[in-house]
């Protein structure tokens, strides 16, 4: 089992109003090689400056070997080898004078393994830094960084400005390092080139699609679980019951084979809490149903202890793919759950996904597009009947009958079943 180099928790960097890193998590295991790519200010330095200590975070938490780098800064720079995006150095030294004066700062490096690395490079340490091209002095940088074999490797962008053939060779440092059970994170926008040959890449891209905060229903549910003990003989039903009201529904169905009793209670309320496991009040739950069915009211008695769940979707997109990256499920299509159909769409999303992959396996751009081309009108049905059956649900005057006449008749089979669209799944 491999050990963790770094661990984040929800970490958050703000630079005044705008946000930086929102709320990253992050699990890097030794041994382990992992890219950070994605666009420009998606946050990837943020991410190894805050590594580093360059920067703190507004919020959570961060351990880098074991230590907190704003607290433990100077041990963990005698394991870490970092090179930054802006490396630069005094010119007038040879770079050769340069690493031997970092190498005695690290309490001493043997010769011969910076020579090795300098000749596998192709670098002349004899030459002044200010004569070196572009490429030769990232070369430098990247020496220096490797050069006291160091627990932990951090490089931003490594192989900018150096050529295929110094690419190749970093390649193999690294591949060797790994070998050694060092971690490794680097950031790239080099897709093609060095992403394509990392083992694990973690994506940063917060514009796929760039629509905002969740658009909230205005529906909150509450949820509950009873032992079958609980539940009085004549409200037991092995079956999912609907029961509707204006404003306010209550669905149950049993769990884990009948040993436990499901409730989901919706209603109105513009109130917002962040997530789905909220802590709820149960008084505006009793005040909210008062005049619902007594077996309702019933039910919902029999729980002291309600987690709260403020639902939530957008509008569907066509578009949630970009280049290389693309998404599924709900992070494509969020949708309320009154079709109980999210899971199903991501599912599906992975089904049709592997087969246009396997149809353009030397294109996967194109495959992306058309998964997503295939998906989006389906997935945009889905979003917003289940925003039409929520209105349903709660309905009074002419749509309560509709819904009557909708859901108070046994499920057609077949063609005949109105839903069969949905339920009948996919090709
Ligand atoms: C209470 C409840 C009941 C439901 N009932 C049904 C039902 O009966 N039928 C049905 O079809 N659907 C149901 N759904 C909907 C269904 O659960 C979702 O639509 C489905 O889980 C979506 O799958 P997903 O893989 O897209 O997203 P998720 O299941 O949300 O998976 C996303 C994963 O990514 C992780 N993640 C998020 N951010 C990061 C990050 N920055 N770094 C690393 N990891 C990250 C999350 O921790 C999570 O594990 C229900 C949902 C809820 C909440």
């Amino acid at each position: 089992m491999t050990t963790a180099a770094i661990l984040g928790e929800d970490l958050v960097k703000r630079y005044g109003h705008d946000r930086g890193l929102a709320g990253l998590d992050l699990d890097v295991h030794q041994g382990e090689v992992y890219g950070f790519v994605g666009p420009n200010g998606a946050g990837k330095t943020t991410t190894i400056r805050l590594i580093m200590d360059l920067l703190r975070p507004t919020s959570g938490r961060l351990e880098v070997l074991g230590l907190v780098p704003a607290r433990d800064g100077v041990p963990l720079r005698r394991r870490v080898g970092y090179l930054g995006g802006d490396f630069v150095v005094n010119g007038r030294q040879t770079g050769a004078e340069l690493l031997s004066y970092l190498a005695h700062l690290r309490g001493g490096v043997p010769p011969a393994r910076v020579t090795a690395l300098a000749e596998r490079l192709g670098l002349d340490l004899g030459r002044r830094i200010h004569s070196l091209s572009k490429g030769n002095r990232q070369k430098l940088g990247v020496i220096q960084a490797f050069m006291h074999t160091p627990d932990l490797l951090v490089l931003d962008e490594p192989t900018s400005g150096v050529d295929v053939r110094t690419r190749h060779e970093v390649l193999h440092v690294l591949a060797d390092l790994n070998d050694d059970g060092i971690a490794v994170v680097l950031t790239t926008h080099d897709l093609n080139g060095l992403a394509a040959h990392l083992p694990r890449l973690i994506c940063f891209n917060r514009t796929v699609v760039a629509d905002g905060p969740p658009r909230v229903s205005g529906h909150i549910a509450y949820r509950g679980v009873l032992p079958r003990s609980a539940v009085p003989e004549h409200l037991w039903s092995p079956s999912v019951v609907l029961w509707a009201g204006p404003k306010t529904h209550l669905v149950h169905y049993p769990l884990r084979r009948g040993e436990l009793f499901n409730l989901v209670a919706v209603f109105h309320s513009e109130q917002y809490a962040e997530g789905w496991d909220a802590a709820a009040d149960p008084t505006e739950l009793h005040t909210k149903f008062a005049h619902a069915q007594p077996q309702v009211r019933e039910l919902l008695s029999k729980i002291d202890t309600w987690k709260m769940w403020v639902l939530c979707d957008r509008e569907p997109v066509a578009n949630w793919t970009q280049g290389r990256i693309t998404l599924l499920g709900d992070a494509a299509h969020p949708m309320l759950q009154y079709l109980a159909a999210g899971a199903g769409m991501a599912i599906e999303d992975a089904w049709v996904l592997a087969r246009c992959l396997a149809h353009a396996p030397d294109r996967p751009e194109r495959a992306l597009l058309d998964y997503q081309n295939q998906r989006y009108l389906r997935t945009g049905r889905v979003q917003y009947t289940a925003c039409f059956f929520g209105e349903l649900y709660h309905a009074s005057g002419v749509a309560r009958d509709l819904r009557k006449q909708l859901l108070g008749t046994p499920r057609a089979r077949g063609a005949d079943n109105p839903m069969a669209w949905l339920y009948d799944g996919i090709e």
